[in-house]
Parts: C-alpha cells; sequence; structure tokens
C-alpha cells in the first residue's frame, strides 16, 4: 500500500478537510447521505460490491461496502455523523492546521477514522491489493446517539466475521481500545400532586423533592473501585414557583465494566420506580451497549496491530475506555474486535477537537495491513 509514501498525510488531509467541511450532524439525515453519497459513488467505482440500507426515524442511511472473495470477512465501520450542529464551521471551529494539529468539528471522532477506513478499502479496491480474506466496511449515521438504526446492520454484518476493526479515535499516547464499559441509559419520571405554595401547601406533592432523593440514590451508586459511574443530566421539574411541582424527571448515564454489574446495576436503577404517599415514579431504559471485555482474540489482534505499528515507525500502546463505541456491540457477540485504530489527536466533543494529522498515513498502514494480513 502506498499510504507511507512521501506526502501522502498531506494527501489524506486535503481529502479529509472536505469530509470535515461537510457538517453531519447527526440529525441531519439530508447532510449524512450526501456525505455517503461521495464515498458510496467512489466504492463503486473501485469495484466495491454495495448495499445502501434506507434510512429511518429520522437518520441517515447505512452503506456497506464488501470486497470480492468468499469466506468470513474481516469488518471496519466507522460513523460519519458527528456530535457538532451546522454552522459550527463557520463560527467557532473552522477547519484549520497549526503545525502538526488539524481542527475542526468531528475530525478526532471520528471522521479521520472513517476516512481511513473508506480510503483502505478504496486503495484495496483500486489497486486490487490481494487480500487474506474479503472486507467488508460499513458507514454508520447514528453512532453519537447511540446506533439506534444502525445496531442490527452492525451485528448482521458482524455475525460471522472473523474480526472487527473499529478506527474511533486513538486515546492517549496512540494507544488503541482493548475493553470498553458498557453504557446505560435510563429516564425517570415522577408525578406528584400540585397545589398551591402558600394557600394549601400540605395538600401538594412535591415532584422536584421526589426526583432529589432519587438523584442522591443514583448518585451514590457509583463505585469507582469497582469501575461504576452513573450521571444524572439533565434534569427537569416544575412549572412556576408558586405551585407545588406536579412533574418532574431526569436521564441517567451508568458505565459498568462487567456483564453481570450491568445486569446487578440496571436491576438497581429500574427498582427506583414505584408509588407512595402521592409520588409515582416511572423508570424506563437499561443496559444500551453491553460491555466490551479484553479476551485472548483481541490481544491477538492487538499483536498483529502493534507489529505493523513498529514497521510504521511508531508504539501502539493499549487502553481500557470508559465510553462506548458500536465495538460494544460486536465485541458483546464475541467477534475479535480492535478499536481506537483512527488517528491520534484531543478533544472529541470539545472545542479544541483536532488530530494529528502526520500520523494519518502511518495510522491508516496500520489499518490496511490488519485488512490485508487477518486470515
Ligand atoms: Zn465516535
Amino acid at each position: 500500500m502506498p499510504v507511507t509514501e512521501l506526502g501522502a498525510a498531506e494527501r489524506m488531509l486535503d481529502e479529509l478537510r472536505l469530509w470535515v467541511e461537510h457538517e453531519t450532524p447527526t440529525t441531519d439525515a439530508g447532510a449524512v447521505n450526501s456525505l455517503m453519497d461521495r464515498c458510496e459513488a467512489d466504492l463503486r467505482d473501485a469495484g466495491g460490491h454495495i448495499t445502501r440500507l434506507p434510512g429511518r426515524d429520522g437518520f441517515g442511511d447505512t452503506l456497506i461496502c464488501r470486497t470480492p472473495g468468499t469466506g468470513a470477512p474481516v469488518m471496519v465501520a466507522g460513523h460519519l455523523d458527528t456530535v457538532w450542529d451546522h454552522g459550527t464551521l463557520a463560527g467557532p471551529m473552522p477547519f484549520r492546521v497549526e503545525g502538526e494539529r488539524a481542527f475542526g468539528p468531528g475530525i478526532y471522532d471520528m471522521k479521520a477514522g472513517s476516512y481511513m477506513a473508506f480510503h483502505s478499502v478504496r486503495e484495496i479496491l483500486r489497486q486490487k491489493v490481494p487480500t487474506k480474506r474479503p472486507i467488508t466496511l460499513l458507514l454508520t449515521p447514528d453512532e453519537e446517539v447511540g446506533s439506534p438504526t444502525s445496531r442490527i446492520p452492525i451485528e448482521d454484518a458482524a455475525r460471522g466475521a472473523r474480526a472487527v476493526l473499529i478506527p474511533e479515535p486513538a486515546g492517549a499516547g496512540g494507544a488503541c481500545v482493548t475493553a470498553r464499559k458498557g453504557v446505560g441509559r435510563f429516564d425517570i419520571a415522577i408525578r406528584g400532586v400540585s397545589a398551591h405554595a402558600g394557600g394549601n401547601w400540605a395538600e401538594g406533592r412535591s415532584a422536584v423533592v421526589a426526583l432529589a432523593r432519587i438523584i442522591l440514590a443514583i448518585h451514590a451508586m457509583t463505585d469507582l473501585a469497582a469501575g461504576i459511574t452513573t450521571n444524572v443530566a439533565p434534569i427537569r421539574g416544575g412549572t412556576r414557583p408558586n405551585v407545588i411541582p406536579p412533574e418532574a424527571g431526569c436521564e441517567v448515564d451508568l458505565r459498568v465494566p462487567t456483564v453481570a454489574l450491568g445486569e446487578r446495576m440496571e436491576a438497581a436503577i429500574l427498582a427506583l420506580a414505584g408509588e407512595a404517599d402521592g409520588i409515582a415514579i416511572t423508570v424506563t431504559g437499561g443496559m444500551n451497549r453491553p460491555p466490551f471485555a479484553e479476551t485472548p482474540d483481541i490481544l491477538e489482534l492487538y499483536n498483529r496491530a502493534a507489529g505493523f505499528a513498529q514497521q510504521h515507525g511508531y508504539a501502539l500502546p493499549t487502553q481500557h475506555r470508559g465510553g462506548g463505541s458500536d465495538g460494544n456491540f460486536t465485541a458483546a457477540m464475541g467477534v475479535p474486535t480492535l478499536d481506537g485504530l483512527g488517528c491520534t489527536g484531543a478533544g472529541a466533543h470539545a472545542p479544541h477537537e483536532h488530530i494529528l494529522w502526520q500520523d494519518l498515513a502511518p495510522r491508516c498502514a496500520t489499518l490496511c495491513g490488519l485488512l490485508e494480513t487477518i486470515g
């Protein structure tokens, strides 16, 4: 693969810039789809076998590109959506290069990585590079909201795959990811009894006070030593100061390192539901992304990746990460999954989001090496 030749990173950055300057908030299916159109056209021209699954529920399409060959494929998946709204480029985060850093909305999470996956597969097709196994590339529209519509296509593609590679952003020191916490999401709705805050206070039952107790109870479920965290946000409640609030509620984020802890914590949070003394508490939700646990098969993939990294002149440490990704779905199915193979940088979901753009070529070379040689 010619990705490490002189000027390769510059050329990759030129094309990646077009992706970054094409804003793709998860909530705008049309915007996501028009970037997908560009990818589809190139992959089709290069000889890829294309399947495009129409979007639903307001999200964009899912694009699947397969390379020729038989047997269990190697799958590589990236999301095209970002957390950034339209106007971010024109406002606080224009695309810009300052020395070794290239800035822009979504460049690190994960346009650089998805671009690396796309570029690798396109070049393998164009140059008819032999690979030990066929490759299945997925480009998805809704990862930043938990992959509600792409989860099933991701799981369908992963079923029977030899391995799954996820070029989500690299961690500190360029680390790839061999384990991730599982993620749970809940919504809590509380109904109380409204009353005049002055005239008949005693007849009221404050949903806001009940919510305050719930928030403290959930916060207390955090156990850092066990790797369990909870976060309550956002909260809602009440109408005006002189009305005892009849409604309140909140959302909850839960992170756990194992399936067993996920089940236990899910049960504990759902058990907060109930009705007493005029207050009714409803809890909905559950584990959304299962934990992605390190296995010997994952370490074998990692060792292969670290070997390529060494050939290309850099170290590839590993990391266990708190944040979830689509790799959680495939790892939980038992398919060896290696994540965090995207570009180095920092600032995912933050205004200083950037990549270290000179790493595009060597990181992409490792991804290509894996795609070509996993047997
Ligand atoms: Zn991401």
